[in-house]
């Protein structure tokens, strides 16, 4: 275990009971948006075989009106160059709310879901370099909180170690893509990623 993991493990945290009851809800939400980095990508594409075009059909790129503030729940996600704008990458949605993924309640992908299907419904950050976790603002949505046994403070630590590592290598990615790419597309993002070693997997 890493010196941060041990820090944040000593820290201690309270702790929650938690158990996914596999209700669907968070899959079929409208509101809820569910953003993939670029390891998620890179997983989709060597478990899936999917190319950047077949991604692209995957995904939807959710631009920020200019002048406009990150909505709660996408502030801690890369804002991203495109042909249509700074934009958030999202798993797209039906007209329903239903993820793309979701057939007959099921997550089709669930072994190589995204990471922000791992930690829903909780949010980790990295609060002058110590880890904090907390709840997503769609907890309301999720019947799995109070249920099953309490959640460890390993489990959490474990899990917000892993989600900040793949949220800072992909913030660092977009950020070198939106200083230094002069022809910004969703498409020469994706190919962009699918050829970064950082996300080999
Ligand atoms: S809303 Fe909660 S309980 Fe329902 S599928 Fe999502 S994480 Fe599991
Ligand atoms: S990828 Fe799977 S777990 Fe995540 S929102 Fe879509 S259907 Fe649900």
């Amino acid at each position: 275990m890493s010196e941060k993991s041990r820090e944040a493990q000593e820290k201690g945290a309270n702790l929650v009971r938690f158990k996914c009851i596999k209700c669907g809800e968070c899959c079929r939400r409208k509101g809820l948006i569910v953003t993939v980095t670029g390891r998620d990508i890179a997983r989709f594409s060597s478990t899936l075989g999917m190319t950047a075009p077949e991604l692209l059909r995957a995904l939807d790129f959710y631009v920020l009106p200019e002048n406009g503030t990150a909505p709660k729940g996408l502030r801690d996600t890369p804002l991203l160059k495109t042909e249509s704008g700074n934009a958030y990458m999202a798993l797209r949605k039906m007209d329903s709310g239903d993820c793309i993924f979701l057939k007959d309640n099921q997550c089709m992908i669930h072994p190589i879901r995204p990471f922000v299907c791992r930690t829903f419904p909780f949010v980790f950050r990295d609060i002058a370099g110590e880890m904090k976790w907390g709840f997503s603002s769609m907890k309301d949505i999720c019947p799995g909180i109070g249920e099953g046994s309490e959640v460890s403070e390993q489990e959490l630590v474990e899990l917000g170690i892993a989600a900040l590592e793949d949220l800072t290598i992909y913030g660092e990615f977009a950020e070198a893509w939106n200083d230094t790419t002069a022809e910004p597309t969703a498409i020469g993002f994706l190919e962009a990623i699918l050829s970064d070693v950082r996300f080999s997997v």
